[in-house]
């Protein structure tokens, strides 16, 4: 990913107050053991992106001793330079609509959890239909069946918050309870979260090996050569860490795994200054959505690549295709002084075989080693399946790791961001 998305977060429009963090920084922790102490007592987390941050706080708050190394700083991936859609559900409810639901309840717990993260002054999202043949009933059907609370918009006023949209290429519109987020301040609460938990966080720290003898891993060997003991290591480094997971997860000859990786990628535009501060999606345009992030709009679709390995760099072919897309609904962008600039980035998942077609749903994957081949007991990966669904994955993760490890269990209290139960 390019450092465009990076500027739009920081620019002084969206300065951010919110907690800052005190990480130990590259220096070695207290927990240094030889990599044959196998009675440590804590968990090792590798990467600092959502997931590793959202898994680490809420196995901190059931109680558990964790250490996360992250190898740059935290969220410097994918989990700062994506769109920041927090996604309501609403786009996969025809064709998954147990995705959907799930989706609705992580943009649910996001907003309790950190309602500071919603880019300030843009509103909902309206989902725009462009074909006169789309049934949208079945839309707002599947919707009502998600559970996803929508309302019909009068066109004329959407078309207005979007000047220079071709008002006769939209049909219907209607409002999504999607947001537009600020990622890097989610992360930076999620990490806060975190800390107060107990969670060692130690940046610019590269994990570099992960000692394993008769199937267990004894801990993590850092870049420098300092060896962490762990009873349960959980790798969360998303693209940036894809021979490592690899190892654990390509196919053998004569085993059946469970998953397979894919790396995944998009491309996304952003115009400057933006077109508006409405973010939407167009279902039946190719999915072509917008995300506003003053003084951007940041456009993409539903189109993510299959690739080989993760890779950022974009294709002339897709980039065509996003262009297009944003040149039909608003015909103005290119005559107009705005700039535009395109990039692409890659996320890496784990598809389950049965999920492997259900295009954009992709759920989160907690994936307990021991049931693969290589074995390995006290190893597990951890893949988001979006960002949006970092709460989900850190409870499916803390479930995992409490079965793993039940003799060991201290105590448990509540996710920071479920409301009070
Ligand atoms: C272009 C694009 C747009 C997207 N848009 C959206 C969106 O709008 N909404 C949404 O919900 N999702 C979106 N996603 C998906 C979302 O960004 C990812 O699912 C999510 O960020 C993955 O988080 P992660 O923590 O697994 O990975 P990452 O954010 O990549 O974090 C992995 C971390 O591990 C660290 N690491 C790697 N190797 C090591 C090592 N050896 N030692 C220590 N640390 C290491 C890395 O430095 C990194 O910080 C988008 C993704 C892309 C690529």
């Amino acid at each position: 990913m390019l450092d465009q998305t990076t500027a739009i977060f920081n620019s002084p429009a969206s300065t951010y107050d919110g907690p800052k963090l005190q990480h130990t920084n590259g220096n070695p922790g207290t927990h240094a053991m030889s990599a044959g102490a196998a009675t440590a007592r804590r968990i090792v987390i590798v990467g600092g992106g959502i997931a590793g941050l959202a898994t680490a706080a809420r196995l901190a708050q059931a109680g558990f001793a964790v250490t996360l190394f992250e190898s740059s700083e935290l969220g410097s991936a994918a989990s700062t330079r994506n769109q920041g859609w927090l996604h309501s559900g609403a786009l996969f409810a025809l064709d998954a609509p147990a995705y959907a639901r799930v989706c609705h309840e992580s943009l649910e717990s996001t907003l309790r959890f950190c309602p500071e993260c919603v880019e300030p002054q843009v509103a909902a999202m309206a989902y725009l239909f462009s074909r006169p043949e789309t049934l949208v009933k079945s839309w707002t059907d599947a919707w009502t069946a998600a559970g996803i609370p929508w309302k019909e918009l009068p066109i004329d006023p959407v078309c207005a918050a979007l000047p220079g949209i071709d008002r006769a290429r939209i049909q219907h519109a209607y409002q999504l309870p999607d947001r537009a987020i600020r990622q890097d301040i989610l992360l930076t609460h999620l990490a806060a979260a975190a800390q107060n938990a107990g969670v060692e966080i130690r940046t610019a720290t590269p994990a570099k090996c992960l000692p394993i003898e008769n199937e267990r891993v004894a801990g993590v060997v850092t870049s420098s050569g300092e060896e962490v003991a762990a009873q349960l290591v959980i790798l969360a480094s998303g693209s940036s860490g894809f021979s490592m997971c690899r190892e654990f997860l390509e196919q053998r000859p004569g085993s059946q795994q469970e998953f397979e990786l894919a790396p995944l990628k998009a491309h996304l535009a952003a115009v400057e200054p933006h077109i508006g501060l409405l973010p939407f999606c167009i279902p039946d345009a190719d999915g072509l959505n917008h995300i506003p992030h003053p003084p951007a709009s940041v456009f993409g679709t539903a189109h993510w690549e299959r690739v080989s390995t993760p890779d950022d760099r974009p294709d002339a072919k897709q980039v065509e295709r996003l262009r297009s897309r944003i040149h039909e609904i608003f015909p103005d962008v290119a005559a107009s002084s705005r700039s535009l600039q395109t990039w692409s980035g890659t996320m890496i998942q784990a598809l389950r075989f049965d999920q492997i077609e259900t295009g954009g749903a992709i759920w989160p994957a907690v994936i307990d080693h021991a049931r693969h081949v290589p074995r390995v007991q006290n190893l597990v990966s951890v893949f988001s399946g979006r960002a949006t669904l970092w709460s989900k994955l850190a409870e499916d993760a803390r479930r995992l790791v409490r079965a793993k490890l039940d003799d060991t269990v201290p105590k448990t209290a509540r996710p920071p961001w479920t409301g009070s139960e």
